[in-house]
This record gives C-alpha cells, sequence and structure tokens, in this order.
C-alpha cells in the first residue's frame, strides 16, 4: 500500500469513527447525561460500551491492538462526545492517554496493562495534583526514595480524573526533595497493589461523570522499571504532552457550544412570543450568529494546534491560545444560548448548566487560563527586555 492509499484509508476510518461517535453521543451519553448528575454517578458500565468500540485504543499502534490513529482523530471524537457530556469525554480520553503512553514509552509495561486498558476493565488516570501544589506542578511533595532495586512512594494526590475507580495511575513523585521540576519522575502505580488507599470520590456541584477523586500512597512499593519517566525527564514530558490535552479541552468547549447552538436555534423554531417563532426576532436571533463567528474561530485555532501536535511540531503557543479562547468562547456563549431559551434553558433535561460547569472546568484543568495566559504573555516582557 502507498503512502496516498494509506492516507484516504485513514481519512476514511476517521470519518466512520466521528459518525459513530456522533451515534453514540446522541443514542447513549445524552439520555443518561441527566441522570449522572442526579444521582452522583460516575458510570463505569457506559464507559465500558465505549470501550468495546475500540476507543480506548484509538492511538494505540495495530500491532498493540489499537486502532493506530493520530492525536487529531482523538482530539475530534472528544469534541463530539463533549456535545453530549464534557465529563464522560474527558474521563474516557484520560483512560485512553496512558494506554497510548505506555504504548509509547514503556512497552514492558503495555503488555502487563494494555489488554484490560483496551477492554475497559480497569480505568487509567494522571496525576499530577496534590492537596497542597496545583498550577504550581514543581511544588509537589509527594516522594519517590530510592531502596535497593525499588522505589517507595509516600503521599497524596487529588482532583484527579477517573480516581473514583482507576488503577492504572501514571503519579509524579519528587526524588530530590528541594530539587522542583528537575527531581520530579512519573511511575506507574497499581491500585491494586498494598500501598494504594482510594479516598471517596469529590462531591462536585455536577459533572460527576467524569469520577474526580484522589488517593494516597503509603510505603506503595514500585519496580524499578515502573518508573516511566527519568527524573528531569518527567517534567519535560509532562510539559510537551500537555500540550495536546489543552488541544483537545479546548476542542471540547467547541463540541459544546455547537451542541447548545443546535438545541436553542430548534427551539427558536419552535417557540412563539407576540405571535411569532423566537427565530423570526432579530434580537433573539443575533445571539445565535454571535456564537457562530467565535465558534468558528474558536474551531481554526483548535485544528491549528492538532495539526502541530499530529506532526510532532512544538505546540506550546498554539495549544495555548486554543484552549484559553475556547473556555472563554464557552463561558461567554453557553449562558447566553441558554438565556434564549427562556426557563425552559435551566431545565435539568437541556445540558445549558452541566455545559457551563463543563466550561468553568476546562479553565482549570491541564493548565488555569491564567498560567497558560502568563506563558504567552512572559515572552513579550523577554523580548522587551
Ligand atoms: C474537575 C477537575 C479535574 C481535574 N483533573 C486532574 C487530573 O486528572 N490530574 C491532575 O493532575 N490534576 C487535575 N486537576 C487539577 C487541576 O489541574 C488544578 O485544579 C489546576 O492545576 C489548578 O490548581 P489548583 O486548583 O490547586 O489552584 P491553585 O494552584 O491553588 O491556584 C488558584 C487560582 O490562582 C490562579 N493562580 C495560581 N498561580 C497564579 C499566578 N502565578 N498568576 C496568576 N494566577 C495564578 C490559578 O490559575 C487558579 O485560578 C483537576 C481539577 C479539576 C477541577
Amino acid at each position: 500500500m502507498d503512502a496516498t492509499t494509506e492516507g484516504s484509508g485513514q481519512e476514511a476510518q476517521v470519518r466512520d469513527l466521528l459518525r459513530e461517535a456522533r451515534d453514540f453521543a446522541d443514542r447513549v451519553i445524552a439520555p443518561r447525561a441527566e441522570g449522572w448528575d442526579r444521582e452522583n454517578a460516575f458510570d463505569t458500565d457506559t464507559l465500558r460500551e465505549a470501550a468495546a468500540l475500540g476507543w480506548f485504543g484509538l492511538q494505540v499502534p495495530r500491532d498493540r491492538g489499537g486502532m493506530g490513529l493520530p492525536f487529531s482523530a482523538k482530539s475530534q471524537l472528544v469534541e463530539i462526545l463533549a456535545g453530549a457530556d464534557f465529563g464522560f469525554a474527558l474521563s474516557l480520553v484520560n483512560t485512553m492517554n496512558i494506554g497510548y503512553k505506555l504504548a509509547r514509552d514503556a512497552p514492558h509495561l503495555a503488555e502487563r496493562y494494555l489488554p484490560d486498558l483496551l477492554s475497559g476493565r480497569r480505568l487509567a488516570s494522571t496525576a499530577l495534583t496534590e492537596p497542597g501544589a496545583g498550577t504550581d506542578f514543581g511544588a509537589i511533595v509527594t516522594t519517590a526514595t530510592r531502596d535497593g532495586e525499588s522505589w517507595v512512594l509516600d503521599g497524596g494526590k487529588a482532583w484527579i480524573i477517573n480516581a473514583a475507580a482507576s488503577d492504572v495511575i501514571l503519579a509524579y513523585a519528587q526524588t530530590e526533595p528541594g530539587s522542583r521540576g528537575a527531581g520530579i519522575a512519573a511511575f506507574l502505580i497499581d491500585g491494586q497493589r498494598a500501598g494504594f488507599l482510594r479516598r471517596a470520590p469529590f462531591a462536585l456541584s455536577g459533572q460527576h461523570s467524569i469520577g474526580v477523586g484522589g488517593f494516597e500512597l503509603q510505603g506503595y512499593r514500585a519496580a524499578a522499571d515502573e518508573m516511566v519517566q527519568a527524573p528531569g525527564q518527567a517534567f519535560r514530558y509532562a510539559l510537551n504532552d500537555i500540550n495536546g490535552a489543552r488541544t483537545y479541552v479546548a476542542a471540547m468547549c467547541c463540541g459544546m457550544v455547537e451542541a447548545a447552538l443546535k438545541i436553542a436555534s430548534a427551539y427558536g423554531r419552535r417557540r412563539e412570543t407576540f405571535g411569532r417563532r423566537l427565530v423570526e426576532h432579530q434580537g433573539w436571533r443575533w445571539a445565535l450568529g454571535d456564537a457562530d463567528v467565535d465558534l468558528a474561530a474558536a474551531r481554526a485555532l483548535v485544528r491549528a494546534a492538532e495539526a502541530r501536535v499530529d506532526a510532532g511540531a512544538e505546540a506550546r503557543h498554539e495549544a495555548a491560545r486554543a484552549k484559553i479562547f475556547a473556555t472563554r468562547m464557552a463561558e461567554r456563549h453557553l449562558p447566553a444560548l441558554g438565556q434564549l431559551m427562556g426557563a425552559e434553558g435551566l431545565s435539568a433535561r437541556y445540558p445549558f448548566g452541566r455545559h457551563m460547569l463543563g466550561a468553568k472546568i476546562s479553565g482549570l484543568v491541564d493548565g488555569s487560563s491564567e498560567i497558560l495566559l502568563e506563558g504567552l504573555a512572559m515572552r513579550f516582557a523577554k523580548e522587551a527586555g
């Protein structure tokens, strides 16, 4: 097969994948999402239904049982799913990430964990944040101490997606207290082993489908080959991989606004006031046009960032711009589009309230808006100096 045939084969595969995602979002996620919030549920059964479609192996090479698709396919998949439920999409992508990283960086661990991760039998997390350190990642205090051939880990992680049930966790720990990024290493933690203590899931004001929680490591013993990234390397890898995460979170904001736009415009075509359909009032419909403009601009930034991640190019600024802009776009337009629905916009059967919380979460995860803005702005200070 030549490169062109292979390329068009992959495009067709991505088109089919995204069609399947739209169907899953409409048929499976949307009808269940309201119940997840009402019942504070983290629905691992629905995650396993998604696993049955092969999605957990989306970026995993074919010879390891995955689909071998590029990053952009993952980003566009979760964009569609977030239109139905942001938390579900974020939960799903966090398990997808670990399978891919193990296949890429630690083939011996991939052999051990991939079958369970691809089938959804086990869920996964990436754990940087601690009760005392969020934006300031270099300040983490979970320690990893060398003991003969193995490492002993002690400390606590908080605000971790999927931690309500995950037990294959890439966790960051300090090997040389006081050295900040230079001493941070990444370990594969097996939550079925002694020394791992799961905390009760965090009670959020919504979006329970994200399964956010925390855990403690108390004398947890990791073998030498369970260090996935060495001290120093881990910090750099985390900052590089996070560009992909920033890009797909931005895509998810686009997915939520697109869904809200569709719901509000359909409502405006049905509902009448003052003898006309809502959509026939100019003052009503301009909010749709306004959202459409910003959504197209956010999408353009997201597609540009995806292209750089796919190409393996430096994507720091592109990902930061996309995430800041798409988050603000969602924070502005989701309430405005909900307003178009009047009181109905507040009904739990529509996703406006859940999506608004999703937009707030987007402004915090994988680099808060303030820290991303600072990263973009700092270089002007340096250039001026
Ligand atoms: C739903 C949810 C899921 C999450 N999932 C994960 C996960 O899976 N894995 C993981 O490791 N973490 C996760 N996080 C944690 C997330 O990455 C942190 O919340 C984020 O890094 C912010 O850290 P913090 O909450 O400790 O805020 P802090 O660091 O305490 O900061 C508080 C506020 O001050 C701002 N701020 C801090 N420093 C500065 C500065 N220098 N200049 C200007 N403003 C500043 C921050 O932007 C923030 O708005 C999750 C968080 C949430 C809410």
